[in-house]
C-alpha cells in the first residue's frame, strides 16, 4: 500500500454506495485527485465534515487501483463556514470551485498555480475585504491567464495596434477599429481599466471602480470565460441572476449604453 500526503481544496463530492463518498480535490502538489472517503456519510465518521466542498484540508491517502482512498483528513481552513451564511459569497465561491475543476483537465497533473489562485480567491472572499463579484472576476481572469487564455487588454489582440475600439471574445480581448468583428462589445475605457486592475491584483483601483463598470466587466468576463470553457459554468447562472436583480434596482449600474454596438 503506497501512502502519500498532500493538502488541497475539496471541489465537489458525490455519493458512493451506502455510506461513502467520492471527493474531488485540487491538491497542491498532486493536482486534481478523485478519491474515496469511506464511511463519511455516517454520523460517527471521524472526518466527514472535513471533506465538504470549500474546505482546505491536509490529507493522507493511499493509492488505489482505480481511485485513491482518503485515510486521514485535517482541516486547514473551512472556507465553507464563512461562505454559506452569505449568498453572494457562496455563489461566487461555488463558481470558483467549478471553474477550478474545469480548468484542470487531467487527474494527478500538477496545477500548483491554479491551486494557489483558488486558495487565494477563497481566502479573499471569506475575508470580506472586497465585493464578492470583484473577487470572482479577479479569480476568473487570473485562472484563465494561468490556463493560457489571458485576454489582451492593452493593445489589439490581432494586430497589436495600441488604439482600442472594442472587446471581441473570439479575437481574444480588445481589438482596434480595423480588426473589430461586427457585433463586438464597445465597453467603457474604465471597464477595460478595471479588468486590467483585477488581472494584476490592483485592489486599490478595483475597489474605487464605479458600479456600472463593475457590471460591464462582469458581463464581459463571464462571456469570455464561458466561451473558453465551451459549456456554461452552472454556478454562474446564480451569480448572473443576482447581478440582474441588483441592477434592476440600480439603473445606473446597468451600463446598457456600452454593452453591444450593432454597427
Ligand atoms: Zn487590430
Amino acid at each position: 500500500m503506497s501512502l502519500y500526503r498532500d493538502e488541497g481544496v475539496v471541489l465537489r463530492t458525490q455519493k458512493l454506495g451506502e455510506a461513502d463518498r467520492i471527493v474531488t480535490i485540487l491538491a497542491k502538489r498532486t493536482g486534481k485527485i478523485r478519491a474515496v472517503a469511506k464511511g463519511v456519510r455516517r454520523t460517527t465518521s471521524r472526518f466527514g465534515a472535513r471533506l465538504e466542498p470549500f474546505t482546505h484540508v491536509d490529507l493522507q491517502l493511499h493509492t488505489g487501483r482505480t481511485l485513491d482512498v482518503v485515510t486521514q483528513a485535517e482541516t486547514i481552513r473551512p472556507y465553507g463556514e464563512a461562505l454559506t451564511a452569505d449568498y453572494p459569497r457562496y455563489t461566487a465561491g461555488s463558481a470558483m470551485l467549478e471553474t477550478a475543476d474545469r480548468l484542470t483537465h487531467g487527474e494527478k497533473e500538477p496545477a500548483l498555480r491554479q491551486f494557489l489562485l483558488l486558495v487565494g480567491g477563497l481566502r479573499t472572499l471569506a475575508d470580506r475585504g472586497h465585493e464578492a463579484r470583484l473577487v470572482l472576476d479577479a479569480y476568473f481572469l487570473r485562472s484563465l491567464a494561468v490556463a493560457g487564455y489571458a485576454p489582451a487588454l492593452d493593445a489589439c489582440a490581432k494586430c497589436r495596434a495600441p488604439a482600442i475600439r472594442a472587446f471581441a471574445i473570439v479575437a481574444g480581448g480588445v481589438v482596434c477599429g480595423a480588426c473589430r468583428p461586427a457585433g463586438s462589445a464597445v465597453p467603457a475605457g474604465e471597464t477595460i481599466g478595471l479588468m486590467t486592475a483585477l488581472l494584476r491584483g490592483d485592489w486599490a483601483t478595483a475597489d474605487a471602480s464605479e458600479s456600472r463598470h463593475r457590471s460591464e466587466c462582469s458581463g464581459l468576463v463571464a462571456a469570455y470565460l464561458q466561451w473558453h470553457l465551451e459549456h456554461g459554468i452552472r454556478s454562474l447562472r446564480h451569480v448572473e441572476r443576482e447581478l440582474r436583480e441588483r441592477t434592476t434596482t440600480d439603473p445606473a449600474s446597468v451600463g446598457r449604453d456600452t454593452a453591444a454596438d450593432p454597427a
